[in-house]
């Protein structure tokens, strides 16, 4: 990839952090872990394109390193799930056959599995030596008749959030616009109303919480064309372009793609989020307002109505275990504001949210929602955290997977709500898997018994012990 188109991408208008510097994102202190790779963040992103083969050209190391690190899920093809790569060795960099092995190994993904794609995604190595993937992959595609997408994001272009957006690019580029839409089926033709067509960017469809959501938008004669990318299929990206509304769900890192396709194709896009009562009825109402069709307003409203009702019931009993509980929050981005109102649906009490990955525009809404003293964490660290979970006194703490031996050891209830985790917390009806997993993780027994003193502590036994160890210690 040219510095030219890497630095274009780095300039995106529509992102907020833009506005501070040209970094696309937050890079990362000397002595911090650094986060993924601009390879990492491609591949992560396209992963769940379901029925697609994804080669890793490259180490073998590389295809390790992101391979399946979201928990998004498929309701049909498990071709993502098979980890290819084409094991570039010390040999094949010496030798100059690395180009060559990639052409096999196109081969092989379409004889062995005739997917309707193949993906290519460059790493370090086969870019330090200067492998056109891009002749190959269109010397391949003449010659299999399959769209071979090259997606050129080598981890040291920058990093994981620049990944997502060369991933969107490719997306673009390649694949948007390539193919119409199917026609509605004969039910569909047949309903009362007309049905719309919108796409949803940055939703992954993590831990299948999408599918919570998917029921209301088909009640509502709503057809999603594509979800970019979780349980998304190749021929769907193709007909993205024919869309009447994008939403970016609760993600900036496809930003590109929703202001790409509004250039382009004219269509219009909005950013919101799934999670929550608020949240989940505010989006399903943006999507009514921007479509602007009076007699699907008049329906969203009655949805959301109906909808709210069903599941405020549902959530009375809950709310009474949860009620007044304070809440941590460390996450990131959009999540940072996002899973704020879903926890005050609940009449939770959040005392600080992480704002490291939140843009100015997040805060803003963080502000709006918790007020104007709420207390913002920028420092993760373990240390930092759990002096704010002493100071204020909470009794959970939400964050990612990485946070969680950090709440063990402190013997803090913790419930991860990143991309790793196991439950999906979309929509209304997401709210009750969040309530019992959050009510589960509070009220679980193994509290008590591990901040008791140790038994022997208060044996006379035991505090010799103590003595003498301390002494030896
Ligand atoms: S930084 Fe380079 S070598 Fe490391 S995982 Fe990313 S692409 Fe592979």
């Amino acid at each position: 990839m040219k510095a030219k188109d890497i630095a274009e991408l780095l300039d995106e208008p529509a992102c907020e952090h833009n506005k501070k510097s040209k970094s696309g994102c937050a890079k990362p202190k000397p002595g911090s872990t650094a986060g993924g790779c601009a390879f990492d963040g491609a591949q992560i992103a396209l992963l769940p394109i379901a029925d697609v083969a994804h080669i890793v050209h490259g180490p073998i190391a590389c295809a390790g390193s992101s391979w399946d690190n979201r928990g998004t899920r498929s309701s049909g093809p498990a071709l993502y799930r098979i980890g290819m790569t084409t094991d570039l060795t010390e040999q094949d960099v010496v030798m100059g056959r690395a180009e060559k092995r990639l052409f096999h190994a196109i081969k092989q993904a379409i004889e062995d599995y005739r997917p309707p794609a193949v993906f290519i995604y460059n790493t370090c190595v086969p870019a330090l030596i200067g492998d056109d993937i891009e002749a190959v992959c269109r010397a391949a595609e003449e010659r299999w008749s399959v769209p071979v997408v090259p997606v050129d994001a080598a981890g040291f272009y920058g990093t994981k959030n620049l990944g997502n957006r060369i991933a969107g690019e490719a997306m673009v580029k390649y694949v948007v616009g390539t193919r119409e839409p199917d026609p509605l089926p004969d039910a569909a033709r047949q309903l009362p109303f007309k049905v719309h067509d919108i796409n949803l960017v940055g939703e992954y469809n993590i831990a299948g919480e999408f599918w919570h959501v998917l029921p209301l938008l088909d009640e509502l004669g709503v057809r999603v064309l594509c979800t970019l990318s979780g349980d998304a299929r190749f021929r769907e990206v193709q007909t993205m372009h024919r869309a009447e509304v994008n939403m970016m769900v609760c993600s900036k890192a496809l930003i590109n793609v929703a202001r790409k396709m509004e250039t382009q194709y004219q269509i219009p896009w909005f950013e919101g989020s799934f999670y929550g009562i608020t949240d989940t009825s505010h989006a399903l109402r943006d999507i009514a307002r921007l479509i602007n069709d009076p007699d699907l307003t008049a329906r969203t409203e009655a949805l959301i109505e109906r909808e709210e009702a069903r599941i405020r019931t549902e959530l009375a009993p809950w709310r009474e275990r949860l009620a007044g509980k304070r809440v941590l929050l460390y996450t990131g981005g959009v999540k940072s504001w996002s899973v704020i109102s879903a926890l005050q649906d609940l009449g939770m009490v959040v005392v600080a949210t992480g704002t490291k990955k939140s843009t100015e525009e997040d805060k803003a809404r963080i502000r709006e929602l918790m007020g104007e003293n709420t207390k913002m964490i920028e420092d993760g660290s373990p240390r930092a955290l759990l002096d704010i979970v002493r100071e204020y006194k909470a009794d959970i703490l939400i964050a990612g997977g990485r946070n969680m031996y950090t709440a063990l050891k402190a013997k803090i209830p913790f419930l991860d709500i990143n991309q790793e985790r196991e439950f999906g917390y979309a929509g209304y009806q997401g709210m009750l898997e969040l309530v019992r997993q959050l009510a589960l993780t509070m009220e679980s027994p193994v509290w008590q018994q591990v901040r008791k003193p140790a038994p022997w502590a208060s044996s006379i036994v035991g505090e010799a012990l103590t003595a003498n160890m301390s002494k030896a210690g």
